[in-house]
């Protein structure tokens, strides 16, 4: 038997076709067609998805790399020269091929419809598609995306027609030359290829002139008319929001009826908004082109496209979905649409991973003004494709580009995502809202490590519930007891999110029992003074906050011995009123530090040449079992800012002697100078102190100054202006804004002085080194 001609490509028999970066969209269906098409397919990818790797096996595309013999690799445009299978290929001299390039020498033999365009293109292909399949019309087709129901992207088809995405991204649109051209719309993006708009402009007003038939331009896309100036085109009209039924015009004037029966849930999300129902109109308009009648409900079955308004999750109120918009433009009719959807109560809460460095770069202000759109932002960083980080086209460009825009945006940058982003949402999301996952790069995998981690987040939510449920009867009738409690204003600072328990017990049982408790489910106990030398994480805490704002734990008593007993919860500023008024000498320096004498036990808190132990006796503490053990200072271990007894014990009281007796009046104008002097050198807006400890025999806030840093400012977070070693909250800082002012802060002074700065301020809930 003689075997069958081998097909013929550029001109030589091929065979075997290679190909890299085979779990990509635009890979993965051509590799599909090849193999339908009788080509012996193989393909590779650092990063293969699961449904993907299934698509290419059922199409019987070997996954494996490069193999000993090939006739031809093709690469995407994510595969760079460095990329080894592609070095390994070149060493062996075989014939390299982009992917567009196959797919124009393949479309040569056949009636091309090329389906283009800056949006929308895949979602207008996949109508076309189902539109052919309903009217059982044996077109071959190569989609750039996945159906939501799992049909394969591509078909070869028993016609001589061929239905394409043709992707400008490249050039490779240099090749083509359909019979009939789709322009879904025309809008720049690509500069890291077309370095000017009218550059793109130019390839597609030769697309359209190579064009042998048709070519169909939106009306509504004054672009794509500009563009095709000159040629004749038909247009297809934008036929409005999608309500149950989309009249469509055809070139000819023929109204198209499409039937409103999209059915299920998901699929009515996708149908939302002006440019799904301009798509829909492209698709039949194209259909018709080709000869195919039209039909009523001609997409009913249209499935959806993966990553295109793709429902992850409708459940308690709560939609999630991720989208795959990664051009302003996209982004903008995307949240104007879910805006409209979210109603009036509901908000739009979005995550947004930035897809190419060089994108970013051209078009930061853009994402800043689109991205304004959402109620709360969580941004993540670029999502590279392969391209080297670029100066002014990373996340934090866009995230000071939105922190200089009008819109007051709530944003925060969480670099990687993953946990801090999950913890995040997870206290975030409420019933109603709308999350949207939004991006080109692998941000539908964070989507759903999300919604996966969230059946684990609602587990420890029921867990945190059903602990508050217990310890409550536990507790006394003054005791307060709170779940989700948030820390931002119980601190100076002003930044954080919520604690997972919060408790103030109004007697020494009331602690015991709360330790107790936590001790019994494992439950991590963090204590809160009046929160003035603390960060708290916008995520929260996960854990049980303790703090001893009942009056009960205030108390100052003289005792006959001429020591003051000061409770753990008197703030320093009335200790040092009550000194004073007793003509009690020797706590002047505490004058201005704004915490409790809780807080300052722990921190040995200083000032103005003395710390807290200078005045101390005794401490009475508790220890986490439960225990009350009163320490005499001889038996502690104390240094600068440390108080090794209390990392884990909670102070109750101290027992203070006064160094010296001396009047009220003399104290008093001694109180005055200190407090004139911080007046002076501290800034008055909400602060936690000092950030960075001094450094041995240095200052900080003279580093940081000195490294031209006053005044850097990370949204409303500010080095201050008055004393360096001070960030100050403008008013909506966020925890991320302050931590990454301290890291830049570090950074700078680093690349200044090679002074490693370390921070004195307490990151609550967590260790410095997970975010330094
Ligand atoms: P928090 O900030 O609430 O907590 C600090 C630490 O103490 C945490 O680890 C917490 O768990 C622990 N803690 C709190 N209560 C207890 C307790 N009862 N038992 C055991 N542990 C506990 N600090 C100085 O040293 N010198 C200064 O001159 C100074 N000036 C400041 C000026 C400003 C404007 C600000 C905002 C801060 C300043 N600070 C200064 C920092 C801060 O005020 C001190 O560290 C203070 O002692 C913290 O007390 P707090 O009650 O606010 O503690």
């Amino acid at each position: 038997m003689r075997a069958a001609p081998l097909p013929a490509l550029f001109g030589r028999p091929v065979r075997r076709i290679h190909c890299l970066g085979a779990g990509g969209m635009g890979m993965a269906p051509l590799a599909i067609f090849l193999a339908q098409t009788g080509f012996a397919v193989s393909g590779e990818d650092d990063a293969l998805p699961g449904e993907v790797r299934s698509l290419l096996e059922q199409a019987r595309v070997a996954i494996a790399s490069l193999p000993a013999e090939a006739d031809l690799v093709v690469y995407s445009s994510a595969i760079s020269r460095e990329h080894p299978a592609y070095a390994a290929a070149a060493a062996r001299g075989w014939s390299l091929v982009r992917r567009g390039e196959l797919l124009a020498e393949i479309a040569r033999g056949r009636r091309l419809v090329a389906v283009c365009g800056a949006h929308g293109k895949t979602t207008t292909t996949a109508m076309l598609i189902t539109a052919l399949r309903a009217a059982d019309f044996p077109a071959g087709y190569i989609l750039g995306g996945l159906f939501e129901d799992g049909a394969p992207p591509a078909r070869a088809g028993s016609n001589e027609w061929l239905v394409a995405e043709v992707d400008e991204s490249d050039g490779t649109i240099d090749g083509f030359s359909p019979e009939i051209t789709v322009a879904v719309n025309l809008d720049w993006d690509h500069p890291d290829h077309y370095r000017r708009a009218e550059d793109l402009d130019a390839a597609f007003a030769a697309l359209f002139a190579r064009t042998t038939g048709r070519v169909l331009v939106s009306d509504a896309c004054a672009r794509s008319l500009r563009v095709a100036a000159g040629r004749a085109v038909e247009t297809f009209g934008r036929t409005g929001d999608f309500s149950g039924e989309i009249a469509g015009e055809t070139p000819e004037g023929i109204t198209l009826r499409l039937g409103g029966r999209f059915g299920s849930l998901d699929a009515a999300v996708r149908a939302q908004g002006d440019f799904n129902a301009a798509n829909a109109t492209a698709a039949l308009a194209a259909a018709q082109a080709m000869g195919v009648p039209p039909a009523q409900n001609a997409l009913a079955k249209f499935p959806g496209v993966r990553r295109r308004q793709s429902l992850l999750l409708a459940a308690g109120g709560l939609t999630v979905l991720e989208d795959y918009a990664h051009h302003p433009t996209e982004i903008r009719a995307l949240l104007g649409s879910l805006r409209r959807r979210a109603g009036a109560k509901g908000r739009v809460v979005v995550v947004f991973q930035p897809h190419r460095y060089s994108r970013t770069a051209q078009f930061k202000a853009e994402f800043a003004a689109a991205l304004a759109l959402a109620d709360r932002l969580y941004l993540l960083d670029v999502y590279a494709a392969g391209e080297p980080i670029l100066a002014g086209g990373t996340t934090a460009d866009i995230y000071a580009e939105i922190k200089r825009g009008a819109a007051a945006v709530p944003v925060s940058y969480l670099p990687g995502g993953g946990a801090d982003l999950f913890r995040a949402l997870s206290r975030e999301a409420r019933a109603g809202d709308i999350v949207a996952f939004v991006g080109a790069g692998d941000i539908d995998q964070q989507a759903r490590a999300w919604l996966a981690d969230g059946e684990a987040a609602r587990a420890a939510a029921r867990r945190w519930d059903d602990f508050a449920a217990e310890l409550k009867p536990l507790l006394s009738p003054g005791a307060k007891l709170g779940r989700e409690e948030l820390l931002a204003r119980k601190t100076t600072l002003g930044v954080g999110g919520a604690a997972r328990i919060y408790a103030e017990p109004a007697t020494v049982d009331d602690l015991r029992a709360v330790l107790r408790a936590a001790a019994a489910r494992g439950a991590p106990i963090f204590m809160l003074g009046r929160g003035s030398n603390l960060i708290v994480p916008d995520e929260g805490v996960d854990g049980v906050v303790i703090s001893l704002a009942h009056a009960s734990w205030s108390q100052c008593e003289a005792r006959e011995d001429g020591s003051l007993r000061a409770g753990a919860g008197l703030r320093l500023k009335q200790l040092c009123g009550i000194a004073a008024k007793a003509g009690l000498a020797g706590f002047e320096f505490l004058e201005g530090i704004p915490g409790s004498v809780g807080g300052a036990l722990r921190m040995n808190a200083g000032a103005m040449g003395g710390w807290m132990f200078d005045v101390v006796e005794a401490v009475e503490l508790m220890t986490p079992a439960g225990e009350a053990v009163t320490l005499r200072k001889a038996e502690m271990h104390v240094a600068y800012r440390q108080c090794a007894e209390l990392h884990q014990a909670i102070a109750l009281a101290a027992v203070l002697r006064p160094p010296a007796q001396s009047d009220a009046a003399a104290i008093g104008r001694q109180l005055d100078v200190y407090r004139r002097e911080r007046h002076e050198t501290q800034p008055r807006e909400p602060s936690a102190g000092c950030i960075f400890r001094n450094p041995p025999g240095g200052s900080a806030g003279k580093l940081i100054e000195e490294s031209g840093l006053k005044g850097e400012r990370v949204g409303d977070a500010e080095v201050s202006p008055v004393h360096a070693n001070f960030i100050i909250n403008r008013g909506a800082a966020t925890s991320t804004e302050v931590l990454e002012l301290v890291r830049r802060v570090r950074a700078q002074v680093r690349r200044a002085s090679g002074v490693v700065l370390e921070p004195e301020v307490l990151l609550y809930g967590k260790k410095w080194e997970e975010v330094l």
